[in-house]
Parts: structure tokens; sequence; C-alpha cells
């Protein structure tokens, strides 16, 4: 195990670039679980629960409550939830530890802002499916996103009953209408020109990377995920010098075999994994 280790830590050192990709299962290392119906769904979303039967946040990111005060109960709750401590997980620590010093870009569908906040700038990730702390108009009528931090707090804050007051409820500054959380639930969901600019980020990252040594540092992405999972693959595929590195537990960690000899797979909980390369850093 511990060559396999090092053999991970001299590809990175080694790496002209490090595209980073990451899941559900990377926050489910940090311990946050949107798909389960854990003791902190059950103890901060259990009125929910009760009130509307959906059993995990995910669910409840795509229920269509019955109002807007209710709509943001839910929202903002969640981005308490995802945000409430004031620093990263030690997961996210280790994680920018270990690559911070390389040319590095991230690509994600986590919505939870927790590469950010530890510490990896805006302009080397792509955050495919949003971001818990913007807003934007639900009917689309301009191509905007708005800081939704302040708002988000106080509707988190003044809740009662599963409802936020009325004079809380965000409207769009353009046309007045209702707003939503800059996430991918619906077909509502904007690829405004920050989102484009995030995109076309990644694929300049890519296209200098190319015939350099790259490494494929995959955390926590499902085995049959098309996003971000069959997208790295096929780059390692294509590119001669390209090391593919997977983190995952169980079934979930896949190599197929046309890469098997560019790859390295560690199944094992991530957590463990990141503190323990960081360790022999
Ligand atoms: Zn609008």
């Amino acid at each position: 195990m511990e060559e396999k280790y090092n053999k991970i830590l001299t590809k990175i050192e080694e790496a002209d670039g490090i595209i980073i990709g990451a899941s559900n299962g990377l926050s489910i290392s940090e311990g946050i679980h949107i798909f389960a119906e854990n003791e902190d769904f059950l103890e901060i979303f259990g009125d929910f629960r009760e009130n509307y039967g959906f059993r995990s946040i995910i669910q409840g990111c795509f229920f269509p409550f019955p109002s807007e005060e209710e709509k943001w109960a839910f929202f903002s709750r969640m981005y308490n939830y995802f945000l409430y401590r004031d620093e990263a997980s030690p997961v996210m620590k280790n994680l920018h530890e270990l690559v911070k010093d390389k040319n590095f870009f991230v690509v994600t569908s986590n919505i939870d802002d927790h590469f950010s906040q530890a510490g990896f700038p805006m302009e080397r990730l792509f955050e495919i499916e949003g971001n818990c702390r913007n807003l934007q108009c639900s009917h689309g009528c301009c191509d905007q996103i708005y800081p939704g931090d302040e708002v988000l707090s106080k509707m988190a804050e003044q809740q009662e009953n599963g409802k936020v007051p009325l004079d809380l409820i965000p409207t769009c500054p353009n046309c007045g209408g209702p707003m939503q959380v800059h996430i991918e639930v619906d077909r509502n969901f904007l690829r405004d020109e920050s989102w484009q600019r995030s995109y076309q980020a990644y694929q300049d990252f890519i296209e200098n990377a190319y015939g350099k040594k790259l490494v494929l540092l995959e955390l926590g992405v499902g085995a049959r995920n098309q996003l971000i999972k069959a997208p790295l693959m096929k780059l390692t595929n294509a590119e001669i010098h390209a090391t593919y590195i997977t983190l995952n537990k169980g079934r979930e960690l896949y190599i197929p075999d046309a890469i098997a000899a560019k790859s390295i797979g560690i199944d094992g909980d991530i957590a463990k994994v990141l503190q323990q390369l960081v360790e022999m850093k």
C-alpha cells in the first residue's frame, strides 16, 4: 500500500498539470451526505421530512415547495448546513495542501462551496452544477448570477415553523420575479457568463496540458458518472503522459482495462487516504 501512496505523491510532484475531478463521494468523506436520511438530516431537516415526506437533502432540492416562504426556508437552511463551519474541513485542507503549489484545475458537481472555502481560487474552479451561495432569476430573464450570502444567512437565521419572513424573500432585481439558488435542479439553471468563463478555463487547461505530464485526480466520483468521470477517463486514454488516480469506496472504484496501465486506484475512505498522503508528502 505504501508503494501506491509513494507513486501517487511522485506523480503529483512531477506533474505539469493536475485536474481534480470531484463529486458526491468527496462530500461524504467530509461528513456531508446529500443522498442519505442520516442523523444530520433528521436533526436539521426533520421538520421538512415530516411536512413534505422527502428523505434527503437532494430530494429537498427537487421538491416543489407550495410557497416561496417554505422554499427559502429549505434552501437557506441547506446553505447554512453546508457552510456553518467557519473553516474548511480537514479533508479539504489536506486536498489543498497536496496540490497548492502545483498547476491545478478543479471540476466538480458539488454545490457546497467547499473548494472555495478551502482556498481553491475561483479561476481554477469549474462548478458544473452551480453553487449554493449564488442566486438567479427563476425566469432566467437576464444572464446574471447574484451573491446570496447575506439574504441566505438572514433567512436561515430568521425562519420560523419552516417559513422565512415575507420581507426577506429575494426577488429578481431585473424583472421582480421569483429567484432560486443557482444549482442545477431544473431547466432554469443559468449557464451565465461566469459559468461559461469557468467552462472555458477548464477547456483551456486541458488544451494547455496537451502532451505534458498530466495527473487526473478523481475523488468520490461514481463508477457510472458521465459528467466528470467519463471525460477524465477519455482524456487519460488520449494523453500519452497522463496518470489517472482515483479514490473511492468499494464498488464505486472503477478503472477500465483500456487505461489500467496508466492508473492508480485506492479503495478506501477518502478522508484517511488524503491524510496519509499529506503525512507522507
Ligand atoms: Zn428576472
